[in-house]
């Protein structure tokens, strides 16, 4: 169970950098080895209370932090450990139960916030089912739900896994002896196979099931509502506990790992938590300025006044409407594009020809 560095410095999971400081030098302070000497203990909690400092003071490091902690890293198991001072929130996570990123140890929030993370090995389940999602950009940056579906492979239910017909016999293979297994070669050279006749079971029933066709295990389509968290990027993947292949054979269901791929929006790029985008403004309107109304992420407008004059390409920054993340908001990058008019005809042809000249 990794450790909650909130918990750690007795604070609150909605403590102000301030409060954060307070904490951490109090705490410091207290548990400082040159104020604790030969105390190994007190030097330990010295070690967290520095680690948890280190990321807690880190915007950036804050959030992503946060996000784990949000998604299950701290969920399930486990009192939490009396620490801090009174009223101490206890881990909070993973009430929703619907995301578990497993046990993750310290070690493992680290690299992951250092960007080196490992891949752990898969928990002694079913085997995990991977699905790549694709997401809307407004989604991925506001955050949502999307509907993703799996095949999984489910339990028959006419019969319940066996293979075999209702009421129907079964008998002892013949082909493998009832060991499940078949054997080529000899010696070490020796090549163990599942049985082909009874598909590794070591049973034949006299008839096989009609609702499986004797497999045991049918395909079947789950739907399922997935949480996107805001501020996600392609890449970002999330580990459903218990959501992929049922359990089978004494093991426990699978979990389903998604990774979300952000399609492209035809208008907004991003960049951290801002959002840039592009307008076309015509040559008067970049000269004599111009006021444009500019869609916004969540679907309103704002207005934007084009000052006189305006040279092509120049960018405006409208504060606070971007991404949000932990109070951080980013802003609207606008850059303006003058679309530069084909060759007029008539009248303004002429005034056109007076203007280059
Ligand atoms: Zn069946
Ligand atoms: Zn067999």
């Amino acid at each position: 169970m990794a450790k909650d560095f909130y918990q750690i410095l007795g604070v609150p999971d909605t403590a102000t950098p301030p409060e954060i400081k307070k904490a951490y030098r109090r705490l410091a302070k207290q548990y400082h080895p040159d104020a604790n000497p030969n105390n190994p203990q007190a030097a330990e909690r010295f070690k967290e209370i520095s680690e948890a400092h280190t990321v807690l003071s880190d915007a950036d490091q804050r959030s992503k932090y946060d996000r784990m902690r949000k998604y299950g890293a701290f969920g399930g198991g486990g009192a939490p450990r009396p620490r801090g001072g009174p009223g101490a929130p206890g881990p909070s996570a993973g009430d929703d139960g619907s995301f578990d990123f497993g046990d993750i140890g310290l070690g493992d929030i680290f690299s992951s916030i250092f960007g080196n993370r490992t891949r752990r090995e898969e928990p002694r389940g079913v085997e995990a089912l991977e699905t790549l999602v694709e997401i809307p950009f407004r989604v991925a940056a506001m955050g949502g739900k999307v509907p993703v579906s799996v095949t999984v492979m489910e339990p028959c239910g006419t019969c319940h896994g066996s293979g075999a017909a209702p009421g129907a016999t079964v008998e002892k293979c013949s082909e493998c002896n009832g060991s499940g297994t078949v054997t080529f070669g000899q010696g070490s050279f020796a090549v163990h196979r599942p049985c082909p006749k009874c598909r590794g079971k070591g049973k034949i029933p006299s008839q096989y099931c009609g609702t499986c066709a004797g497999a045991g295990e049918i395909r079947t389509e789950r739907r399922l509502s997935v949480t996107v968290p805001p501020g996600t990027e392609s890449g970002t993947k999330i580990r459903l506990k218990g959501q992929g292949h049922p359990a089978r054979d004494g093991r426990p269901a699978g979990d389903l790992l998604v990774t979300f791929q952000v399609q492209a929006d035809r208008f907004f790029a991003r960049e951290g938590l801002d959002l840039r985008c592009e307008v076309p403004i015509n040559l008067a309107q970049a000269v004599y300025g111009t006021t444009l109304k500019v869609r916004t992420l969540d679907g309103k407008k704002v207005v934007l006044k084009v000052p006189a004059g305006t040279q092509p390409g120049r960018t405006f920054r409208i504060k606070g409407i971007g991404l949000e993340e932990n109070g951080r908001k980013g802003d609207q990058l606008i850059t303006v594009n003058v679309q530069i008019p084909e060759p007029p005809t008539g009248e303004s042809a002429e005034l056109f020809k007076q203007y280059a000249e």
